[in-house]
């Protein structure tokens, strides 16, 4: 392996720590601790699991958690209403709607009666403006998580040509959206993209989101390239075939350990932040 781990557990313990002392003085200046609340609809074990470390995560970090745990059969009016609710309660400042959530429900109605201001896992149509115009507001957090690891292992973005395989709402197009945000020359390529392996090929960074086990072949990779692998299927591996992408690239995530860790560690900070707006 010729390539550089990009330790996504380093650098989400940073930005967890950080975000403990941050938590700290909220609830020293406010008396209440920021509270995030994290909704879950049926009982798939994979999402249970997901919301029970963001939990645990919240309580290591001194964040409340209110957990909402609703039965497989909820319709989406009555998921919609308890979003509401938890939109217009002072003491809850971020909402986590664990996704995806059972097919019969309309996920992006249910995201969009978060209040934009609670949106700390940045899922609504104004979460995306804002990372698309650069406005205020909160971006989705594996989208951010990536960024941030961009950052800490100082990659250059400006000019660079990156290419993002996915184009899903809470992953592959904010991801692209960030990247723009930040002077890249940005290619989307998703199922219908002819020559998928020409266009990666071309990439000075790779973000590999699908959710197809070792897509991205290693012979693939431009030599020095940097390779985020946002993917994670069963068997702990992920979208890139992992070995022969570390032969060529310069910088790679490992599945896990790599993008995994920044998405909570992103949630947690940006409920943190959504607590001081709401004071
Ligand atoms: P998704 O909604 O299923 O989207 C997958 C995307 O991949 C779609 O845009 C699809 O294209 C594209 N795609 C499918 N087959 C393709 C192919 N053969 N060639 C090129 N593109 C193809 O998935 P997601 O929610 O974005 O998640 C993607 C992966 O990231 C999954 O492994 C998921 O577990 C992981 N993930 C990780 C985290 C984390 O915290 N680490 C968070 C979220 C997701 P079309 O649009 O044309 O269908």
């Amino acid at each position: 392996m010729t390539a550089t781990l990009m330790d996504g557990r380093a650098e989400s313990r940073r930005l967890l720590d950080e975000t403990a002392v941050r938590a700290a003085t909220f609830a020293r200046t406010r008396g209440r601790r920021p509270c995030l609340a994290t909704v879950l609809v049926g009982d798939d074990p994979a999402s249970r699991t997901y919301v029970r470390m963001k939990v645990t995560r919240c309580a290591a970090t001194g964040i409340e958690s209110r957990r909402v745990d609703l039965p497989a059969e909820t319709t989406t009016e009555q998921l919609v209403r308890v979003l509401r609710d938890l939109s217009a309660d002072p003491l809850v400042d971020g909402i986590l709607l664990q996704h995806p959530t059972p097919a019969h429900i309309d996920e992006r109605a249910a995201f969009e009666a978060i209040a934009a201001d609670k949106d700390v896992d940045g899922v609504t149509g104004a979460s995306f403006a804002a990372m698309a115009f650069g406005g205020p507001g909160f971006a989705s957090c594996t989208p951010a998580g990536i960024l941030r690891l961009l950052d800490a292992y100082e990659v250059p973005l400006r000019g660079r040509r990156a290419v993002v395989v996915g184009r899903s709402a809470i992953l592959g197009k904010p991801v692209g959206m960030l990247l723009l945000a930040r002077d890249a020359t940005v290619t989307y390529c998703h199922s219908r993209t002819l020559d998928l392996a020409a266009h990666v090929a071309e990439a000075d960074v790779v973000v590999a989101a699908v959710g197809r086990p070792e897509l991205v072949r290693g012979d693939w990779i431009k030599p020095g390239a940097v390779v985020i692998d946002a993917g994670y299927n069963p068997g702990n591996v992920g979208d890139v075939e992992f070995e022969a992408a570390a032969a060529r690239a310069g910088l790679i995530t490992p599945v896990p350990g790599g993008v995994g860790p920044m998405t909570i560690a992103v949630l947690l900070s940006q409920t943190v932040e959504a607590a001081h707006h709401h004071g």
